[in-house]
């Protein structure tokens, strides 16, 4: 089992967007999630980055368990079919479907294969359970050494990106530090930080939780050197840092893809390739899906070979890891 066949399906009505939890071709979609697009006329079914009708499906019942899927065209309804002798699926036209255009359609529990970290947020001496509304406030450090201004690296406009992680659950709310709190309400505090002179060139930034006294955890000393995250444990904030010499030189979307995926981690999300063996962190007992790095994510961890697997927002993969773990 792999991300290639995983689907998350939204229902527009009567008809159906079918987008791949992996990846099929980064190649040319880049990183963008993949919905299934049907052809019209019997072309064959393929990926796009596009919604648009030729992305939509209706599906009818065949028998109890079975269902047909019609791609919704303009001209003409084609239905999916899979090859009796080998693995490549195709369109036909839907009067001349047989058995192997009868679909079986498996939920899948999805709490069963995410990737979170253990631990809550502890607001006014009290953990947060799932289930809880939390508001947090982004504090940005905006002068002296550590000011995440520095050489103009980055601007407020590209912290503002933190709004993109608004409307996944509704029990998380980010507050940008000059917006208003409801009033009676504690925010939960990221602060964030710049770093001006670490420069591996592969490092980008490091997501780590505060204990009570406010003090920056240190990582798990068992920790794989990949998840110095410090996951798992009690926070009572966060502190994010910026390696602004790392960031320097990347393209305006890449660096706030960086700041997304950092606040990923402040939010208790894992990358895709975590597992429990290196951190607290529910993963598939069904085969090791989170494990190929190839689910559409902005929380991928980035091979120093190249990021042709990484997303620039969060995904459907990343709003139900949010789901799972706050509710
Ligand atoms: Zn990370």
């Amino acid at each position: 089992m792999d991300g290639r066949q995983l689907w998350y399906v939204v229902a527009n009505g009567t008809e159906y967007t079918l987008y791949s939890m992996g990846y099929k071709d980064p190649a040319s979609h880049g990183a963008n999630e993949s919905m299934l697009k049907g052809g019209a006329g019997g072309s064959t079914p393929s990926f796009s980055t596009t919604a648009g009708n030729y992305t939509k499906w209706t599906v009818s019942k065949v028998e109890s368990n079975y269902r047909l899927l019609n791609a919704v065209s303009g001209t003409s309804y084609s239905a999916l079919t899979a090859s009796s002798a080998n693995n490549n699926i195709s369109i036909v036209n839907a009067a001349n479907a047989n058995n192997y255009a009868n679909w079986r359609f498996e939920k899948i529990e999805t709490s069963t294969f995410n990737n979170y970290w253990g631990g809550s947020y502890v607001i006014n001496g009290r953990r947060v359970q799932k289930g809880e509304k939390v508001h947090i406030r982004i504090d940005l450090t905006t002068s002296g050494p550590e000011s995440v201004y520095w050489d103009n690296v980055l601007t407020y406009n590209d912290f503002t990106v933190a709004l993109q992680w608004n409307g996944l659950s509704e029990n998380i709310q980010i507050h940008m530090n000059n917006s208003t709190i409801p009033s009676g309400v504690t925010p939960f505090v990221v602060e964030i930080i710049g770093e001006r002179y670490t420069n591996d060139g592969k490092h980008f930034g490091i997501t780590l939780g505060k204990g009570s006294d406010g003090e920056v955890l240190p990582p798990n000393e068992n920790d794989n050197p990949r998840n110095l995250h410090s996951g798992g444990q009690d926070w009572y904030g966060v502190q994010i840092t910026l390696y602004l010499n790392s960031l320097k030189p990347l393209s305006t979307a890449k660096k706030r893809s960086i700041i997304l995926h950092e606040l990923g981690h402040a939010l208790k999300l894992a990358h895709t390739t975590e597992n429990s063996a290196t951190l607290e962190v529910v993963n598939d007992p069904r085969g090791g899906y989170s494990d190929f790095n190839r689910v559409c994510s902005i929380m991928n961890y980035e091979e120093d070979d190249g990021n042709d697997l990484y997303c620039y927002s969060p995904t459907w993969h990343d709003m139900i890891n949010l789901r799972n773990k706050w509710g």
